[in-house]
């Protein structure tokens, strides 16, 4: 297949690069660096099967020749990154969706969105499964990322249901890994770089609050499942137009057109992991509690049933065994 991945320089991104080339496909990777690096994909350049675009996935979007498949995943995706850019995490998630469809459309080409836990904002329901449609506060600040993927899970619907474009949407639960960026502001990279430097470990608010982490092989793993996954026939055939304007009456359906969960359900608190990070690096950093950001959600933890079900897809990689390769990255970098 050949691909095209918006946001390929960041994080995730430059993991799915590297996933999808070596499983032979062809990648055209789009990044305009805004939180993305160059030194992600430094190593891809000049390889057959891959190319790069420095582009803003907002304006006109137009890329030579054939496409089977899009993936969406630029976006600023760090509480501290969205709250610096907040206009152009509204732009990518909104804007920048519309584009990418419009492209997916034209070419023919199946679309995944890199949709979020967020989208379940500081939720009422723990664990959280597709079917909980979240609790989201539009005008906090965390709420132009939130909202931002909300738009983009509507408009990828709709592209399906009403041009009956072949869509993933995966709702990506906290990860991390190696090429999260040391300064990025996400609990795990502030803390391993703070227990290395042997500065102490901010802990927002009194750190009983809950995240469930998953290594950054098994969700791109769990990506790609989803995305070559065959398409659900009865429900390509009914949400055509005629489909979209009478609307589906069944129950939400295990298909994979509809929002996934990926993420690894083991839920720890934000204290668990700053003892678990200190314990891995041997530092003697102290805690320092700081300020509760604003709206931060109490609990996290996905429902991975239906990925189960649907994918056979579930997370191998142990936290601990994660947080070790996670923490060798670092100590090489910081
Ligand atoms: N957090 C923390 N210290 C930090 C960074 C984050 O205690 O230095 C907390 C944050 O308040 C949240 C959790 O860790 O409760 C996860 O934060 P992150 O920014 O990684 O992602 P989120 O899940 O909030 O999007």
């Amino acid at each position: 297949m050949r691909i095209l991945i918006t946001g390929g320089a960041g994080f995730l991104g430059s993991h799915l690069c590297d996933a999808l080339l070596a499983s032979g496909h062809h990648v055209v990777c789009m990044d305009n660096f805004i939180t993305g690096r160059p030194e992600n994909v430094a190593h891809l350049m000049g390889r057959e099967r891959f190319s790069f675009v420095k582009y803003n996935v907002c304006d006109y979007l137009h890329v030579d020749g054939p496409l089977d498949a899009i993936m969406h995943f630029a976006s600023p995706a760090s509480p501290q990154d969205y709250l610096e850019f907040p206009i152009a995490t509204l732009k990518v998630g909104a804007l920048g969706t519309h584009k990418a469809l419009g492209l997916a459309k034209a070419k023919g080409a199946r679309f995944l969105l890199a949709s979020t836990s967020e989208v379940y904002g500081d939720p009422l329901v723990n664990p959280q499964p597709e079917s909980y449609w979240g609790n989201v506060n539009p005008i906090s600040p965390r709420g132009v990322y939130d909202e931002a993927k909300r738009f983009a899970e509507a408009m990828t619907m709709a592209y399906h249901r009403y041009h009956g474009l072949d869509t993933r949407i995966a709702r990506i639960f906290n990860c991390f890994g190696p090429r999260m960026r040391p300064n990025d502001g996400r609990v795990v990279s502030n803390f391993i770089v703070q227990a290395l430097q042997g500065k102490p470990l901010t802990v927002f608010g009194d750190g009983s609050q809950t995240r469930s982490f998953c290594y950054v092989d098994d969700l791109t793993r769990g990506i790609v499942a989803l995305l070559m996954a065959e398409a659900d026939r009865s429900v390509t055939e009914r949400t055509n137009r005629a489909g979209f304007l009478s609307q589906r009456a069944e129950p939400p359906s295990e298909s994979v057109h509809d929002p996934v969960n990926l993420g690894n359900p083991r839920e720890l608190t934000v204290m668990e992991i700053a003892g678990m990070v200190l314990k891995l690096t041997g530092s003697n950093s102290s805690i320092q509690h700081q300020p509760l950001p604003v709206d931060d959600p109490k609990v996290r933890r996905p429902d991975i049933r239906k990925v189960k079900a649907l994918l056979h897809w579930e997370p191998t990689i142990e936290l601990e065994d994660g947080l070790k390769k996670t923490i060798e990255y670092f100590r090489a970098i910081v």
